[in-house]
């Protein structure tokens, strides 16, 4: 684009048009020596003029010494001032480039020395500001456009897809995994993996579809030209599989999964923060569920991570604002029809909503790490709970707490049981704790450190919703524990179901081979009872004996029924083979 010539140039152009003299300093010098010639010029002008007067002559010659002094004073100013105009313009340009980030328009087209810096001038601030740019809206690390650039692309997109009715699609990816992988390889080969998905993401999508890097895991991509439902779940497909394919990293292979969330455009309507958002709420989705997979956006999907959201957040006050309690549940000994011990199973009574059932807000706690002060809070106020009673004279039999699988993992757990049972000078044989399968089978070698540290304190174990996970039996052998809860599904339909009737009776035998006892959760019905009592099941937890009922009916609860307290010596307390259905 052609300049338009700065008045302030106005003279400096046209003296550095003169072929005489090309340079700059040149121009400089004559336009100095031209105007301090000048009252010599005028002077031998006076003389040529000529008088005969001396007096008058001397006069003249002062006068017109001192009137073409100040004029060519005045011109030297001028021209100076004139030719001094593009450093001036250059200094102004820089300053205001780097103070007001305003990128100058310099003229390159002058030859001289003054022309040329103005020219390089502009030239180098062009080339910087490419440079600074770049920098803002690529990544570093992998050369994609970074997330300001892809706001920004996704802005151009939707506003072309309204002008032509053309549909396009924001698609959120998230590497499973990729925290311990930063975390137990180094930062160096995190870095090199996401290099490497970065290119099998660019190596997948179309011409036409932009790869972007959010942040960190989170990669991005828009596809806008134009998008079908169809090819993009194809995309999103071909794209989970190319992930399937392990990465080398540090000569090792490593496994990573993607989880993505995809937004229609106009299916879902929005701008641009709209559209990133469903796509990441759909992302989410994807994760909860395990991830490694993908997912569209929907209405309904918003309207329960809406809820989800609420909860989260009310869970979150819930632990200070005093809203969760105790319920315990009776486990009733088979052979003698007495409680052997209580459940302590969590409540949350919700300001608004009422009573939220652990299955909806423990998943939820469990995932934001809430659980791990709520958890604690469990086993404080089950094992206070427990002494209460014992400090009131109620007798009192083993209560077990549900562990969850983030509690599990935390390495202060066995250090976190002692103090509580240090705290309120609870002999450990009154607590039992819960774990499931799924906790066990993560990292089967630190389980069992956990496990035997838990046990070397006097604390039981039981193995809860036993049948529903892995259901190895190998590792029963392995895990040190002492009773396994069958779960609720089995016992359901155990008189119905032959299937179920069977894999129960061969999980109470199975059990009792390894000198486990069994306990059946979920018993409802007299027949669901007497079918376990027939099987030798050791203990049974269920309506049929009594719901989850808050701390201050247990005193009643246990009178009804009778105690069995734990036995002193570590021996096996009931007599197991004693059915009696009572
Ligand atoms: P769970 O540990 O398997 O607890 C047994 C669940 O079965 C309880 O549900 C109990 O109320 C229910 N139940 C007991 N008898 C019957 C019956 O005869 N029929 C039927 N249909 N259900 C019966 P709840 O209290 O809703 O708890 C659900 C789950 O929430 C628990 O399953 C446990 O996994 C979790 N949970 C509860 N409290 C805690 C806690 O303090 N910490 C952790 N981490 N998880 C907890
Ligand atoms: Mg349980
Ligand atoms: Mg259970």
């Amino acid at each position: 684009m052609p300049h338009r010539p700065n008045p302030a140039l106005r003279v400096y152009a046209a003296l550095a048009r003169s072929r005489w003299p090309r340079s700059y300093r040149g121009r400089l010098l004559l336009a100095l020596a031209g105007a301090g010639a000048l009252p010599l010029a005028a002077l031998g002008a006076l003389v040529v003029a000529g008088t005969d007067d001396g007096r008058v002559r001397g006069a003249a010659v002062l006068a017109v010494a001192a009137l073409g002094t100040a004029a060519g004073v005045a011109l030297a100013a001028l021209l100076v001032h004139h030719l001094l105009a593009p450093v001036r313009l250059t200094a102004t340009a820089l300053r205001h480039y780097r103070t007001k980030y305003t990128k100058p328009r310099l003229p390159t087209d002058f030859p001289d020395e003054a022309g040329m810096l103005m020219a390089d001038v502009q030239h180098a601030i062009d080339r910087l500001d490419e440079i600074v740019v770049h920098v803002a809206t690529y990544d570093r690390l992998t050369g994609l456009p970074n997330r300001i650039l892809f706001r920004d692309q996704v802005r151009h997109a939707l506003a072309q897809a309204r002008r032509d009715a053309r549909p396009l699609a924001v698609c959120m990816l998230d590497v499973d995994g990729f925290t311990n992988v930063n975390l137990s390889m180094g930062h160096h080969v995190g870095d090199s993996l996401l290099t490497a998905v970065a290119q099998r993401l660019q190596g997948v999508v179309r011409e036409t579809d932009i790869v972007a890097r959010m942040d960190g895991d989170e990669f991005a991509i828009l596809c806008g030209g134009p998008a079908t439902a169809e090819g993009v779940d194809l995309l999103a497909r071909r794209i989970v599989d190319a992930m399937q394919r392990p990465f080398v990293a540090s000569g090792k292979e490593v496994t990573l999964g993607i989880s993505i969330g995809v937004t229609m455009f106009p299916t879902d309507d929005g701008d641009v923060e709209q559209l990133i958002q469903n796509a990441t709420s759909a992302q989410c989705a994807v994760q909860s569920a395990g991830g490694n997979g993908y997912r569209f956006f929907s209405s309904e999907l918003n309207a329960r991570l809406q809820h989800r959201m609420s909860t989260e957040a009310d869970l979150r006050r819930a632990l200070e604002r005093g809203q969760l309690a105790l319920h315990y549940q009776p486990k009733v000994d088979v052979a003698t029809g007495k409680v052997r011990g209580f459940e302590a199973l969590l409540r949350w009574h919700h300001p608004e909503r009422g009573l939220v059932s652990p299955v909806e807000f423990i998943p939820i706690a469990e995932e934001t790490g809430l659980i791990v002060p709520i958890g604690e809070w469990v086993l404080r106020r089950a094992c206070s709970q427990v002494a209460e009673w014992r400090d009131a004279g109620i007798p009192v039999v083993t209560t077990s707490v549900n562990l969850s699988a983030r509690q599990f993992k935390h390495a202060d757990l066995a250090t976190l049981v002692r103090a509580v049972l240090h705290e309120t000078r609870l002999d450990p044989a009154l607590l039992e704790l819960e774990v499931t399968e799924s906790m066990l089978m993560e990292d089967t070698g630190r389980a069992v450190g956990t496990l035997q540290a838990l046990r070397e304190h006097g604390v039981s174990i039981s193995l809860d919703d036993f049948g529903t996970g892995y259901s190895s039996l190998g590792y029963l052998t392995r895990f040190p524990i002492d009773a396994i809860k069958l779960d609720k599904s089995f016992v359901r339909d155990v008189v119905t179901n032959r299937q179920n009737g069977a894999i129960t009776t061969a999980i109470i035998d199975l059990g009792h081979s390894l000198g486990l006892d069994v306990v059946a959760e979920g018993v409802e019905t007299r027949e669901q009872f007497e079918y376990l009592a027939q099987r030798a099941c050791d203990v049974v937890q269920g309506f049929l004996f009594g719901r989850p009922v808050p701390a201050d009916e247990v005193p009643a609860l246990v009178e009804k029924l009778g105690a069995m307290p734990p036995a002193r010596d570590g021996t096996e307390l009931p007599v197991r083979r004693g059915v009696r259905v009572a």
